[in-house]
């Protein structure tokens, strides 16, 4: 590895997050080297996700997060496209649209207000009748459901091909990527960050960007000991082998969903368990799993469970990422902690990020995602 440069930026990560920002910077010339402990990159929460982008507008937002969340959503359709042109890999994006679904009176009022909130910033999202519900997703049974609301604008990718596009646009862009890299110890004098202690050996840049997911408040406290509380949160999820078109939209049940992939496969996810960095499934989730799909859609008990797995989503105790200078050091920086919208808010979090390590003004305020809250 070339070691040693002082005007490079070098990302500690390689998942969507520190992949977006070395892919936004390089395309703005920038030198950037990606450090990632794995075999490849993304492959942590990035594979593990499941590839949900909600709508959102970021004129109306009504705070600093809802702003991130609109930005990126509106750049996810062009980031599509370019990737697709520069790298040939389709990333899946597709406007499915989503569909919200109550089976109680109390979950319906819950979803009602949310809807209301939506409809206050412009968001399209729009109750249907039980007939709309069975003419949008045929293999629902409607009557099992107090309330059914539509959004058009709720995207998916596939979140696996979206890293590998961005992984392979970073290389035509310039950027280093070293794997089988990790960071030991991170070395701060002065308030200056002056090299990192890696598998490979001492690596020095300018800058440095803490983009490890779960593992970042790890990093971090090496080097200042502030209590930025990033916790792994798992999360399980089972792939269904189904038929084509056996539904079309994305089935959202209160914190659990079904995404339909264009080649038939079926995404159910997900849970939320506090076991550490402990990855893996067990039985009695992917039962649930099952059985929350099949309580959707009872077609697809037809169908085969081909695979499962786990992922450790970045959870921040108040669910707003970390995104921006690291306090009293010259040179550090960090993005993370975007727990369950990661694939989401990655394409904005490398342009603001991107703005903020060149010094530039951007459209964001950074005190809402301080590290040292
Ligand atoms: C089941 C599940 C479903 C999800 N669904 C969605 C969804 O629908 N929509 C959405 O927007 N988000 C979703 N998410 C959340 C999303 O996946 C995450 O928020 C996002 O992937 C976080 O990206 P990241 O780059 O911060 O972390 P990661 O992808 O975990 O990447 C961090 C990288 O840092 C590397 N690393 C760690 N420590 C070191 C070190 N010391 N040295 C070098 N490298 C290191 C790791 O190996 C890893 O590759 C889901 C997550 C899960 C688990």
């Amino acid at each position: 590895m070339n070691q040693s440069s002082s005007n490079d930026i070098i990302m500690i990560g390689g998942g969507v997050i520190g992949l977006s920002i070395a892919y936004e910077l390089a395309c703005r010339g920038k030198q950037v080297r990606i450090l990632e402990r794995g075999e490849q990159v993304g492959r942590e929460a990035s594979w593990a996700g499941a590839g949900i982008l909600p709508p959102a507008i970021p004129d109306s937002a009504l705070d600093p997060s809802e702003k991130l969340r609109g930005i990126s959503h509106q750049l996810h359709p062009q980031w599509a496209e370019r990737l697709q042109h520069e790298t040939g890999i389709d990333t899946g994006f597709h406007r499915c649209g989503g569909i919200y679904l109550a089976r109680k009176p109390g979950e319906a009022a819950s979803l009602a207000g949310y809807v209301s909130l939506l409809n206050q910033q412009g968001i399209q999202a729009s109750e249907i009748t039980k007939y709309e519900l069975l003419d949008l997703e045929p293999t629902l049974d409607p009557d099992q459901f107090h309330a059914a609301y539509l959004l058009p604008d709720e995207l998916t990718l596939r979140n696996p091909r979206h890293v590998k596009a961005l992984a392979k646009a970073c290389e035509l862009h310039g950027v280093q990527i070293y794997t089988e890299c990790e960071i030991l110890d991170i070395e701060c004098i002065n308030g200056s960050i002056t090299g990192l202690q890696t598998t490979s050996g001492a690596v020095r840049g300018g800058k440095y960007c803490i983009a490890a997911g779960a593992w970042s408040s790890t990093l971090l406290k090496q080097v200042i000991d502030i209590p930025t509380g990033i916790v792994p949160i798992r999360g399980q999820m089972i792939l269904v082998e189904g038929p084509k078109n056996l539904i079309r939209h994305i089935l959202n049940e209160g914190s659990r969903y079904l995404v339909p992939r264009a080649d038939g496969k079926i995404l159910a996810g997900s849970c939320e368990e506090e076991v550490g960095f402990q990855k893996g499934t067990t039985p009695q989730m992917l039962e649930q799993l099952a059985n929350f799909a099949y309580s959707l859609v009872p077609a697809l008990k037809e169908y085969e469970i081909t695979m499962s797995w786990s992922g450790l989503r970045p959870g921040s105790f108040d669910g707003v990422p970390y995104i921006g200078k690291v306090p009293n050091v010259d040179n550090l920086f960090m993005a993370s902690g975007h727990f369950r919208s990661g694939i989401h808010l990655s394409t904005g979090t490398a342009v603001i990020m991107a703005d903020l390590l060149e010094g530039k003004e951007s459209e964001i305020n950074f005190e809402h995602f301080r590290i040292s809250r």
